[in-house]
This record gives structure tokens, sequence and C-alpha cells, in this order.
């Protein structure tokens, strides 16, 4: 059936919508984006997780005639939207790798025949001649490109084989197109328009906001601690995951929360497939179950009932705490995002990102995403503004659900004290940590720090009005807001950033916030 007005076309989609999907009302954008695909354009699409981007082209796909061909590099999300697909009657299959050959021809057959109306491939296949060859022999009424932030190189899930897609449109001109992501910063936008849509198309921009999530970053203390503390006394009985840097760390505090009375699994790309599997598994259909993971948790979960995600080290990047948060809640209740971080964080991130061995180019990108997660975990206003002007999305603050919005953080004048900290940094000779600069500037000597001479240094005991735990909350903030950073080894050193100049001469002021203690929850001793 071809709708040939508006009002049938509005009336065909909303009927698929409820025969097909079983589903009342279209969401956000996902109409227009129907529309515009039924009628022939391009378009991008730039919606967050759990937005209901695959309706988008699930529904042209049955409204338009011909073959919807989804390049997706996700084999096992693939395969679970095969399987949705046709439990709800809809003439879906997948070609991966893991088929053999035999039930490979058949789909390929029933392409051929026009006998399928949707078909996932792997990015890399799609790209054989064998395939393509195919797909001209067949009639295509669609490509869909999911996961289209693969084709940036500033990103860090970028795949070659994304920036090959562009023989879609030198081999099938007629044919539209709709590139798909979850990122939406800017820079992935331009390079998603340039690379995939160079022909042009309309964009879509659903908001992020995911208002039922509540947005908390804490202090480190004692971080296993920390999080049974708040499991206890907010999420007993409920599913959440708990995102931790290194494999070791994810097995360490599982045991830990299961010796507490927390059931709670390991996942990391270490674990056995048979295990991996296990735990997912368990995950998925079991309730109250927590599941400590490393990054490689998450692709493709769609578990409604998270209540809590958690993240004991440091996200990579505002679109990686965002992707990782975004896993709770989807179900629209309450949800909460909890972090816990302090300076040895990120002194560990750097040194990852100096080893990481990539080219210079990258560092530079990897470091100013970090630095903009430093400054989402400082933030002393709404978090909520503060990431979605990340992804380009004004909002006027005052969310009403995030820790800055329910308890203000308190500010105190720290441009003495900074100072203070800076020429101590820079007469000692931009080689310390936090730990020996504290020292210094609290004139507390010990064999090192008098071998070295640092007692007779003029910043030598200049900052005994602070505590310890202060002096380490202004460095923490001075790194965090790139007055400082820290040595490109990644040895842990201080050093002085090009932007401290304004504050050494005077030029500028400063206001921290008052650190909310772990252990103690009290507020720490200020200057003022
Ligand atoms: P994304 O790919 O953007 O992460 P999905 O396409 O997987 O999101 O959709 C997330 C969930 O929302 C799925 O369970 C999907 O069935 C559901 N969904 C999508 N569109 C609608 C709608 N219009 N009404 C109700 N549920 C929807
Ligand atoms: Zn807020």
């Amino acid at each position: 059936t071809r709708p040939a007005t508006e009002a049938s076309f509005d009336q065909a989609a909303h009927q698929v919508l409820r025969d097909v999907f079983g589903y009342d009302a279209f969401r956000g954008q996902q109409l227009e984006i129907i529309r515009s695909l039924f009628e022939g354009r391009n378009a991008m699409v730039l919606m967050p997780t759990g937005g209901g981007k695959s309706l988008c082209y699930q529904i042209p796909a049955l409204l338009r005639p011909g073959l919807t061909v989804v390049v997706s590099p996700l084999i096992a999300l693939m395969r679970d939207q095969v399987e949705a697909l046709q439990h709800n009657g809809v003439r879906a299959a997948c070609l991966n790798s893991s088929l053999d050959p035999v039930m490979r021809r058949d789909i390929e057959q029933s392409a051929l025949a026009g006998e399928l109306d949707l078909l996932y491939v792997a990015p890399e296949r799609l790209l054989t001649e064998n395939m393509l060859g195919l797909l001209e022999r067949s009639e295509i009424g669609l490509f869909a490109i999911d996961e289209a932030h693969c084709v940036s190189q500033w990103g860090h899930d970028f795949r070659p084989e994304y920036m090959k897609l562009d023989v879609l449109r030198q081999r099938f001109p007629q044919v539209p197109r709709i590139a798909l992501t979850a990122t939406a910063d800017q820079r992935t936008r331009e390079e998603i328009g340039r690379q995939l849509l160079p022909d042009g198309g309309e964009t879509y921009v659903a908001s992020f906001d995911r208002p039922n999530i509540h947005y908390r970053v804490g202090l480190k203390g004692n971080a296993r601690e920390q999080l049974l503390t708040f499991i206890r006394e907010r999420h007993t009985g409920h599913s959440g995951i708990v995102y931790c840097m290194s494999r070791k760390r994810t097995e360490s505090t599982a045991e830990y929360l299961s010796s507490q009375g927390v059931p709670a699994v390991p996942y990391h790309a270490g674990l056995d497939n048979e295990t991996r599997q296990h735990h997912q598994e368990r995950f998925l259909h079991e309730e109250g179950l927590v599941v400590v993971a490393t990054v490689a948790f998450g692709m493709g979960i769609d578990k409604p009932d998270v209540r809590f995600v958690a993240h004991l080290d440091l996200p990579k990047s505002i679109e990686a705490y965002y992707q990782e948060t975004g896993r709770a809640g989807r179900d629209g209740e309450p949800a909460e995002a909890w972090m816990v971080y302090g300076l040895q964080d990120v002194y560990q991130v750097r040194q990852m990102l100096a080893q990481s061995g990539a080219d210079e180019h990258q560092q530079k990108a990897e470091r100013e995403r970090l630095e903009a997660l430093l400054a989402f975990c400082e933030a002393t206003g709404c978090r909520r503004q503060v990431l979605l002007r990340y992804f380009g999305e004004e909002h006027d603050g005052g969310c009403g659900n995030c820790d800055n919005c329910l308890q203000p953080p308190k500010t105190w004048d720290a441009t003495d004290s900074a100072r203070k900290a800076l020429s101590c940094v820079y007469r000692t000779g931009q080689r310390f940590g936090a730990t020996h600069v504290t020292d210094v500037l609290m004139g507390r000597t010990n064999d090192r720090l008098s071998r070295l001479g640092h007692d007779q240094l003029s910043t030598f005991g200049i900052g005994t009005d602070l505590s310890k735990q202060t002096w380490h909350s202004v460095l923490r903030q001075l790194l965090a807001h790139g007055y400082l950073q820290s040595d490109p080894e990644g040895h842990g050193g201080l050093q002085l950033a090009p932007a401290c100049r304004t504050l050494l001469k005077g030029e500028a002021g400063l206001s921290l916030r008052e650190d909310i203690l772990p252990a103690a929850r009290k507020t720490s001793g200020t200057s003022t």
C-alpha cells in the first residue's frame, strides 16, 4: 500500500505503529523523520539512547517498497532487533560472520526475491563487492546507518569501514539514507554530515534531557564503602550498574558487595564468554542484581528498570558518562546517576592518556574531552544544564533533580590560597604531586623534603591557615579548571598551565566550591 496523500500517510504510519509494534503514539519527531524518508529525503537523527531511533527506519521499511538495509557494527544488537521484529511478524534477517553458508545463501535469495523488509548487515560485509552486487540486483528502498558516530575519527568508536560508506551514495543515488546516533556534539554531527550525507538531508535533534535521572557527583573517600552506603540507603533490592576502570577492580568490588549482602557479579572483556553471557542473562532477568563492569558492558543492553548507574572511576568523557548513565531509568521512573571522584582519578586518566600511544592530534582531543568532564564534576551550578550545554542544548538550570540544585554547594573566595598554591608549585620546580606541595605549603617537613631543600623555600609554611584536605581540594580544582596541569608523562607532577597567569598577576579572582567530605559529611575548613 502506497499512501498518496498527507492524511493517508499519517494514517498508514499510525496503523503500522499500532498493528506491528503495538504502540499508540509516535514519540518526539519520529513521525516527521518517517515522513521525510518516505518522501525520499535523507535524514540525520541525533537522539539519546532509548529515544526510539529504530522505529525511524523500521516503519519506513514497511511503508516504502523495497528492502531496507540497516548497517550496524553491533552483532548482538542486530540479532536482538531481528528477533524482536520477527516476533512482530516483520520479515527481517541479519547477515553476519556467524552464519553458515547455507543460511547465508537463503537470506540472500530472499533479499533478491523481494521477500524481506529489513536486512541487517555489518559494515565490513556490506562493503564487499559480493554484497554490493547482490543489493544492485535487489530492489532497495532505504539505507539506515546506525551508530553513525563511528565515522568520526575524533570519537572513541571510530570504525574505518564507516568512512567507505559513501559508496552507497555513489552506487545507489536514488535510495534515501538515514544516519542515526546517540552522540550529539557538534564536531561529530558535522563529520556525519560531511562523510555520510554530503548530498544533504534533514537533521533532527531530539532533546538529550533525561528528566527522571538524578545526577550526583561526590568527593571520593573510601569509594567502596561510599558505594555500599549509597546502595543500602537508596537502592536495596534494585538493579544497578557500577562502572570501574579496571577488570581487577570490577571483581574485587563485586566480591565486596556480595560479602556485604548486595547481590553483585563482575563483567569485563577478560572473562570467558560463557561467564559473561551468564552474568548478562542474570542481570537482564533477575531482580535486584548489581553488575560491576568495565565499559565493555552496556552496548545493546536494554533493561528498562535499571535504578542506578554508579561510577567508581571517572568515565572517559561527558559522552561516555552520558551514555553510561543513560542506561538508568529507561522506563521513565526515577533513577540515579552517582559518581565519586578525586584528584587521583585525574592523574590516572591523564596517565592512561599519555600511555595510550595515540597520536598528538588524538591526545589533544581526548584531553579536551577530559577537561569538559572535569568541569562537569566541579560544577557549582545545575549539572543538567552543564550536560545539555555540552550537547549544544540550552537549559535554564535549576532542574531540581541534581545534587547542586537540591543542595547548592557553598563557595569561598580562594583567590589568595590559589596564588599561594600556584607559587608553591612553581618554586618546587613543577615536578611534584599534591601531597608534596601540600606539605611545603603547610610547613610540614620530612626527610625527602629537607633533602630537596624545600624547607628553605619562600613558600614553605605559607599555608598553615588551611587543612590538608582543603589544600587538596584547592589543587584538585585548580587542575580541573585548567590553571594547573599534570606533567605530560603522567607521573602526577603538577605544572602551571598558561591560564594561571591571570590569577598570579591579580587580574582575576577565583571562587571554589567547598567540598563535602565523604566520611564525616561536614564541610571543609575555609579561609574566610
Ligand atoms: P534507541 O535505538 O534510540 O536507543 P530504541 O529504538 O531501542 O531506542 O527504543 C527504545 C525503546 O522505546 C524500545 O523499547 C522501543 O520499543 C520503545 N519505543 C520507541 N518508540 C516508541 C513509541 N513511539 N511509543 C512507545 N515506545 C516506543
Ligand atoms: Zn539541576
